[in-house]
C-alpha cells in the first residue's frame, strides 16, 4: 500500500530514534483513505498531537511527490478497550485535521495565561478576531518550548472556524515547498498558494537566516499579502535584530507591525500548566508532586514530556503517580538528556546565540561579548558535562582551575540578581538539550 511505503520512506527522513518511537506506531488505513485523504492510526492522543505537528506535512509532501496530489492527513486514535466484549468493537476516536496542518489541540482555551505570556496571548487573540487590523505583521518571539507554536496554531484554529483561508507552515517547510516547486517548474502554483490566503502563519522564521533565495521569495510574498491587507503572523526564537544573515529589508518589514516576547513562566503559571495538562489527559497527581515538577522544570515542552512518562509508568505499575516517581523521572530525564552533551556542543550553541565564532570562545580575546560567552560556557559545562575544572581550563585556554571556579561563582551570583540573564542561560540550555535527540523529553 502506498501509505505503508510512505511510512517506510520516512525512515530516511527522520532519526532512527524518531522512527522507532513515533513512526513505527503509526498504522495506515487503506480502506478509509482516498486519493486526497490519507488516514493513519496512532495509539494515544499525545501521539496525535506530536505526529500532527512534526510529520503531517512531511507525509503529505511525500504523497504529493508520488501522486501529484497533496492529500489531507488525518491522524486518529485507536484505543484498545480492556474487556473482551468492547475489544471486539474497537473504539475509534477520530480527530479531524484540516489541510492547513494546524494542530487542533492548540487553541486559546487550552493555553494557560500568566505574566510571562499574557501580552503575546492578547495580541494573538486580537489578530485572530480582526484580520489585518492595526497589528500587521505580528511577531511572537522567545525561547523554545514556551508556547509560540501553540499560539500560532490557536490563531489559525480560530480564524479558520470563521471561514478564513489559513496557511500554517514552518519557515523550513516554506523553503522546502519553494525548492520543490522550483524544481518541478510550478512556481505559479506556489505563488498562488501563498499569496491567496487570508492568514499566513509562519513558524520559526529564524530559519530564514542565511537562506538568501528563500528570503527573496518570502519578501515578495510578504509584500503582496501586506498590500492586500492580509494578516501575517510569525514566530522566532529570537528578536529579528539577532537573526544572523537576515536581510535588512526583511528585518525592517518585520518591525512594521508589533512584536511580543514570551519568557519562561513563573512558578504559579507552571503549576497551572501542570494542572491543566493533567486534567486534559485524565492524569491524577497530588499537590506536592505538582509543585515539585513545576519548580524543577522551566520549559513547558519538558513538563509535558515528564507527565507523559509518569502517566505511562503509573499505568504499567498500576499505582498513582507520587513524589518519588516524579523525582526519578526528572532525574532520568536530565541524565538521558546529558549523556551526549560535549563541551563543543555547548560552545557552538553559546556562540550561535551571542553571534560570535566558536573559535573566539577558546581564544584569549577579552572583548566583553567573548568574555561573557566564555562564562556562559563555563557555567553550562559545569552543569551539563562531567568535565573537571582543570580540563575546562585547558580547553578554554584559561590560567587554571581557580579561574574556572571564579567564573562559575560569578555567573551563579549574577543569575541570582538578573532574571534576564537567567532566562538567557535557561534558553541556551534548552536548545542544547533539545539538540540531543528530537524527542519530547
Ligand atoms: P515553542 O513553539 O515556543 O517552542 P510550543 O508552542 O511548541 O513551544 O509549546 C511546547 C508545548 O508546551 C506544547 O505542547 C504547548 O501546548 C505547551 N505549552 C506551552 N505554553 C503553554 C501554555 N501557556 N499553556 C498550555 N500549554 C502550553
Ligand atoms: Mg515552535
Amino acid at each position: 500500500m502506498l501509505g505503508d511505503e510512505i511510512l517506510e520512506q520516512l525512515k530516511n527522513e527522520v532519526t532512527q530514534y524518531e522512527y522507532e518511537t513515533y513512526i513505527s506506531q503509526m498504522k495506515y488505513d487503506a480502506e478509509a483513505s482516498k486519493s486526497d485523504l490519507a488516514v493513519f492510526y496512532v495509539p494515544n492522543l499525545f501521539l496525535v498531537s506530536w505526529v500532527q505537528t512534526k510529520y503531517a506535512s512531511k507525509i503529505a509532501h511525500l504523497f504529493e511527490a508520488r501522486t501529484h496530489i497533496e492529500p489531507e492527513i488525518k491522524i486518529c486514535v485507536k484505543t484498545q478497550q480492556k474487556d473482551v466484549k468492547t475489544q471486539q468493537n474497537e473504539k475509534i476516536q477520530k480527530i479531524s485535521v484540516t489541510k492547513t496542518f494546524l494542530n487542533p489541540s492548540y487553541t486559546f482555551e487550552s493555553f494557560v495565561i500568566g505574566e510571562s505570556n499574557k501580552f503575546a496571548f492578547s495580541i494573538a487573540q486580537a489578530v485572530a478576531q480582526h484580520q489585518a487590523s492595526k497589528y500587521n505583521p505580528v511577531l511572537i518571539y522567545g525561547g523554545t518550548g514556551l508556547g509560540k507554536t501553540h499560539l500560532l496554531n490557536a490563531i489559525g484554529n480560530q480564524a479558520s472556524q470563521e471561514g478564513k483561508n489559513i496557511i500554517y507552515v514552518t519557515a523550513e517547510q516554506f523553503l522546502n515547498d519553494y525548492t520543490n516547486h522550483l524544481n518541478m517548474k510550478t512556481m505559479d502554483r506556489f505563488r498562488e498558494k501563498y499569496r491567496k490566503c487570508d492568514y499566513l502563519l509562519i513558524d520559526d522564521i529564524q530559519f530564514f537566516g542565511g537562506k538568501d533565495r528563500t528570503q527573496d521569495e518570502f519578501f515578495h510574498t510578504f509584500n503582496e499579502l501586506h498590500n492586500n491587507q492580509k494578516q501575517i503572523v510569525m514566530t522566532s526564537d529570537k528578536h529579528p535584530r539577532k537573526i544572523e544573515g537576515l536581510e535588512d529589508r526583511l528585518r525592517s518589514r518585520f518591525e512594521w507591525g508589533i512584536s511580543a516576547d514570551i519568557i519562561p513562566p513563573e512558578i504559579e503559571t507552571k503549576i497551572a500548566i501542570v494542572k491543566q495538562k493533567c486534567s486534559i489527559n485524565s492524569i491524577i497527581i497530588d499537590e506536592e508532586t505538582i509543585n515539585f515538577i513545576a519548580s524543577n522544570i522551566s520549559n513547558v515542552r519538558q513538563i509535558e514530556g515528564v507527565l507523559i512518562k509518569l502517566n505511562a509508568q503509573a499505568s504499567i505499575m498500576g499505582q498513582q503517580i507520587n513524589l518519588k516517581m516524579a523525582k526519578n523521572a526528572i532525574k532520568d530525564n536530565i541524565k538521558e538528556n546529558h549523556e551526549n552533551i560535549t563541551l563543543d556542543k555547548i560552545i557552538n550553541q553559546v556562540a550561535r546565540v551571542l553571534n560570535i565564532k566558536p573559535s573566539e570562545i577558546k581564544s584569549k580575546s577579552r572583548t566583553k561579548n567573548v568574555a561573557n560567552a566564555r562564562r556562559y560556557v563555563i557555567y553550562l559545562a559545569r552543569l551539563l558535562t562531567p568535565n573537571s575544572m582543570p580540563v575546562l581550563a585547558k580547553e578554554l585556554n584559561m590560567k587554571d582551575h581557580s579561574a574556572i571556579s571564579k567564573a562559575y561563582k560569578k555567573m551563579e551570583q549574577e543569575m541570582e540578581e538578573s532574571f534576564t540573564l537567567k532566562a538567557v542561560i535557561e534558553d541556551i540550555r534548552n536548545k542544547i538539550e533539545e539538540e540531543q535527540e528530537d524527542k519530547p523529553f
